[in-house]
């Protein structure tokens, strides 16, 4: 009853919870004074400049505010390319003339920082001489409170004003879109203050005991089993997707929630994904540097709390062989300020039309990138998901549903769509047919599919930024749009040249169209011999193209990337993904030797030792069981030697590779395929031995502990 009314308690209180540790709009109206209210506001929305007496007076506010909350440090807290956030901590303090202290924040430290950063990657845009760089304020993300530190969201740069975080290119390719999609509004004569991107991402994870956790050191290293047998039950009854939730999951997902609302993160739905220990968690969307920077957060609380509950959260995008891994959706829409989303079919004609072309600007942009959406979320760990029957393909198709790809087919070839009417689409002029949602979210395997209003990128794996896959989201529409706009203003008969484009683009790009399934054979073999969409299976194979000079060339034209930007990118996703690769080969080539080995060789001593007593009780026991087990055991430790060699000298050679390409191409060609030849003979030999003997804990126990 006491739970119950505490339960109850929670319930209602949640709006009264809800953003108590940020700085938000609420916070701001209040304690600023309208006129610095306002001025910060125009920077927020409208990005104007920051004037230093508004910073001052936020800066102040800020500090009066997180004192009042128990805050005793600052700290910039910024994205390096490193994927994870990052903080250095400082306090408030200033001596006082009468030896005590006073709690000092100032507009310059608000807005702009310099932690020593000689440590993250730089791809070699930072001479370690000038190893500083500097993190700068960005008003559109709120301050918030974690650990009694106030953590300013920031962008993180290098003196000669490179980026070297995710969210300067982000906010650059929010601004690219702003531009190009506002010349567009204003040809269907609106006149807008800004364009946003709006992101809801998905995030799936694991949740295992961490007694358990602590004993793999597979887990331990690399976030993911390098090892392990299959148990007995996996996910083929399908019976954990969407089940009940256990009591103490449900416990670490009730103290996530609260740590996020306190966080002001929307996080609204919560469910047991396909493999046993997998769960998911949706917020409400937001604005794309709003969202990118509550998923980095959400995902270190996932952390925390876990670790609370006696659980380690894996956000690895497959922690287990055999079971589905981890992925997260990015979807993904644009709107006005006023609130109207242009991926949302119009009321009118004209307002479908407008519809259409937005539509059209994204198939255009996925068609011309595709490879750069697929690098966006390339990496070592990704890579076992995509293509692997649980997650869309490396291939990158568009799914639209069957309506609106009959409506665009109607468009292409000026016959009449059958849903309607039955009279020939002209854009501008005839209503789109009313398209009921329910229709357009059936396909799971496609990995870019409109879902309605939206559009849900599916191949980003757990543990990604969704920064990288946003930059080259917002990239892309931004260059479609800027070549529509190019076309369209000033021309005689809009109209006309509307119905053109759209017409055109359709024809150009309908090879991305795809409604069928995305995991068949078939898909593989049409997509890449017929219909010529690239295929890059792997990070080696999809990162160079990063510097592929159409991509370039959009990149800098879109002033989202700047060459050296680039190639410095490139260096540090390749160098990632090798040493990614790197360590997961010396981990397992140090439990074999020390464990593993041993352990079998323990097993088969006992065997051995009991064949021989039982023979020398009785000529007559035949020890099939004993013999048999032994043979084959023996004949295992000698191919896991064999292959843990080979696995050694494969590791010891990507020490000579002359640059990052042909070391990426190592790790792909000749580690990856080393690695899992060896994994098949330790996981046979566990089959084989008593568990007893054993040193890890097993799938079994991984999977199924958490109750
Ligand atoms: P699903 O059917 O995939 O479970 P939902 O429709 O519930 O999806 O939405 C999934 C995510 O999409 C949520 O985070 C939601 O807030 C987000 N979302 C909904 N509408 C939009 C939009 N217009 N733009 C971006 N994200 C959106
Ligand atoms: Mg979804």
């Amino acid at each position: 009853m006491k739970e119950m009314e505490d339960l109850i308690m929670k319930k209602q209180n949640v709006p009264e919870l809800f953003g108590t540790n940020v700085f938000d709009d609420r916070v701001m109206r209040s304690r600023l004074s309208d006129r610095i209210y306002q001025s910060l506001r125009k920077t927020i929305d409208e990005n104007s400049k920051l004037e230093e007496e508004v910073a001052e007076a936020v800066a102040q506010e800020m500090r009066d505010w997180a004192v009042e909350k128990g805050a005793t440090h600052f700290t910039h807290w910024f994205q390096p390319l490193t994927g994870v956030t990052a903080e250095k901590h400082d306090s408030f303090i200033t001596p006082s003339p009468d030896g005590g202290v006073i709690m000092e924040f100032s507009g310059k430290e608000l807005i702009k920082g310099e932690p020593d950063a000689s440590s993250f990657p730089s791809g070699g845009l930072r001479a370690t001489f000038e190893a500083r760089g500097y993190t700068a304020w960005d008003p559109t993300s709120y301050a918030f409170i974690k650990d009694h530190t106030l953590c300013i969201p920031t962008a993180f740069c290098s003196y000669a004003g490179d980026a070297l975080d995710k969210k300067t290119p982000l906010l650059r390719s929010m601004q690219a879109l702003n531009r190009q999609a506002k010349r567009i509004l204003k040809l269907f004569g609106k006149e807008v203050k800004y364009v946003r991107t709006s992101v809801g991402p998905e995030q799936e994870y694991f949740l295992v005991d961490k007694e358990m956790f602590e004993k793999r050191p597979d887990l331990v290293y690399t976030g993911r089993t390098l090892f392990g047998a299959m148990p007995p039950k996996g996910q083929e009854l399908d019976d954990h997707y969407f089940g009940v939730i256990k009591p103490r999951v449900t416990a670490f997902m009730e103290e996530l929630n609260e740590e996020l609302w306190k966080l002001g993160i929307l996080a609204k739905t919560e469910h047991n994904e396909v493999a046993p220990a997998q769960h998911e968690l949706a917020p409400i969307f937001s604005t794309t540097n709003v969202a990118t920077d509550n998923n980095q957060l959400t995902m270190e609380i996932m952390q925390k709390v876990a670790r609370k509950h006696g659980m380690v959260c894996l956000l690895h995008e497959k922690p287990f062989a055999g079971v589905n891994g981890s992925g997260k959706h990015n979807n993904w829409s644009m709107a006005t300020d006023t609130g109207v989303n242009l991926l949302s079919p119009g009321e009118t004609p004209y307002e479908n039309a407008q519809f259409l072309l937005f539509l059209c600007a994204v198939i255009k942009a996925v068609d011309d990138y595709q490879d750069l959406l697929r690098l966006s979320v390339a990496t070592a760990g990704n890579d076992h998901r995509l293509g692997a029957n649980e997650a869309p393909p490396a291939i990158i198709s568009v799914f639209l549903g069957d309506e609106l790809t009959a409506i665009l087919e109607a468009i292409k070839t000026d016959t009449p769509y059958e849903g309607a009417e039955k009279v020939t689409m002209k854009l501008g002029v005839h209503s789109l047919p009313r398209f009921s949602r329910d229709t357009t979210d059936r396909n799971r395997t496609s990995p870019f599919a409109f879902t309605g209003n939206k559009f849900e990128f599916r191949s980003l794996g757990s543990s990604n930024s969704i920064a990288c896959c946003n930059i080259m989201l917002n990239a892309a529409v931004a260059e479609s749009l800027k070549q529509y706009a190019d076309r369209l203003e000033g021309a005689k008969d809009f109209e006309t040249k509307l119905h053109e484009l759209i017409k055109e683009t359709i024809k150009d790009h309908e090879r991305i169209l795809f409604n069928g399934n995305g995991y068949g054979e078939e898909w593989i073999k049409e997509a890449t011999e017929v219909r010529g969409l690239s295929n890059l299976k792997t990070t080696a194979d999809a990162m160079p193209h990063l510097l592929d000079e159409k991509n370039k060339n959009m990149l800098i034209g879109q002033k989202v990337f700047t060459e050296t930007e680039l190639h410095s990118r490139l260096e540090i996703m390749l160098e990632n993904y090798c040493k990614t690769v790197n360590i997961e080969g010396n981990t397992m080539v140090d439990m074999v030797r020390k464990n593993y080995l041993p352990a079998i060789e323990g097993y088969l001593g006992q065997l051995a030792k009991t064949t021989s007593i039982m023979r020398s009780v009785s000529d007559k026991v035949k020890c099939n069981y004993e013999i048999s087990t032994m043979e084959r055991l023996s004949e295992l430790t000698d191919e896991i030697l064999s292959h843990v060699e080979l696995l050694e000298g494969a590791l010891e050679k990507l020490k000579t590779c002359e640059d990052i390409i042909k070391t990426s191409e190592a790790v792909r060609d000749d580690v990856l395929p080393k690695m899992e030849e060896l994994r098949k003979y330790v996981d046979e030999a566990e089959m084989l031995t008593s568990e007893k003997c054993w040193p890890f804990p097993s799938y079994g126990k991984l999977l199924f502990s958490v109750y």
